[in-house]
């Protein structure tokens, strides 16, 4: 009689450790998410659905707020485009802008009539009537300068650049820094190194408009293998890399490098733990 309720008690502990353990699991996988990192306006096709236009815009799922980085030069396009991704723009909390130019900033007026419950990130030095803009339609505006965070493990690199001023951003995962880039006017090399500096981290992946269309093979060459010097594991070069340095970033890091175009999805398991 004794031995069987010692039994049926072992057998109750049992059962409430492992009741236990699985929850347990159940809590920490809930905690490492995944980056989900999503073309939505591009010049280079992937997604024969998806319009291609020249310009870029990126969206980033994962973190704590849900980013659009870019809104591409035609608002009409770039909904259409996200339409069939079924991605809805009222999801979208944060939009950060690169930089003055139509085919990164020509898409707000009309993402912001969609979904004006937004924070918009721009550098300071956008003039006062796309702020003023922002805010007619009940849109935050924050004005970038110098290295800033967006939301956790979020970061904007702040204005780079003389003249035409950008800013680039940098996400902060398991693996590493993911920087993503409007047109990187400043130059590549310069945004990766700032972002590098920026969180003293190693740099996972880079990926947008690297800004090396028109220049010499040899020029190019320079250029990729500095950015390999850099410690850059991974690249997707897209929007105004060119056809040429998207060529030789192939070469260069093969495997490593993700051919990218409107439709891309990039996701990065378990990148915040
Ligand atoms: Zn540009
Ligand atoms: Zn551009």
């Amino acid at each position: 009689m004794l031995s069987i309720t010692v039994g049926m008690e072992m057998l109750r502990i049992n059962w409430i450790i492992l009741t236990l353990v699985l929850c347990l699991s159940l809590v920490f996988a809930a905690d490492a998410a995944d980056l989900d990192l999503t073309v939505v306006y591009d010049n280079n096709p992937y997604d024969e659905r998806l319009e291609t236009r020249w310009g870029f815009s990126c969206l980033l799922e994962g973190p704590e707020r849900t980013i659009i980085f870019d809104v591409g030069g035609e608002g009409s396009v770039l909904l259409r485009n996200m339409e069939k991704l079924k991605i809805d723009p009222n999801a979208i909390d944060l939009v950060v802008l690169s930089h003055i130019h139509g085919d990164h900033i020509g898409g707000l007026p009309t993402f912001l009539k969609e979904n004006p419950d937004v924070t918009v990130y721009m550098p300071r030095s956008f003039p006062m009537r796309i702020k003023e803009g922002v805010l007619g339609v009940g849109a935050r505006v924050i004005e970038v300068r110098g290295p800033t965070e967006i939301c956790k493990d979020v970061y904007s690199t702040g204005e780079l650049g003389d003249l035409l001023k950008e800013e680039s951003l940098v996400v902060k995962i398991s693996k590493g820094l993911v920087v993503i880039t409007g047109c990187a006017h400043p130059g590549i090399v310069r945004t990766v190194k700032e972002a590098k500096g920026m969180l003293k981290t190693d740099i996972y992946l880079a990926l947008g408009g690297f800004h090396l269309g028109g220049m010499s093979s040899q020029r190019i060459e320079e250029i990729v293998n500095k950015i390999k010097g850099e410690g850059v594991k991974k690249v997707a070069p897209c929007h105004c890399s060119g056809d040429l340095a998207r060529k030789v970033f192939k070469v260069v890091y093969g495997e490593n490098c993700v051919l990218t175009g409107v439709g891309k999805r990039i996701k990065i398991e378990e990148a915040f733990k």
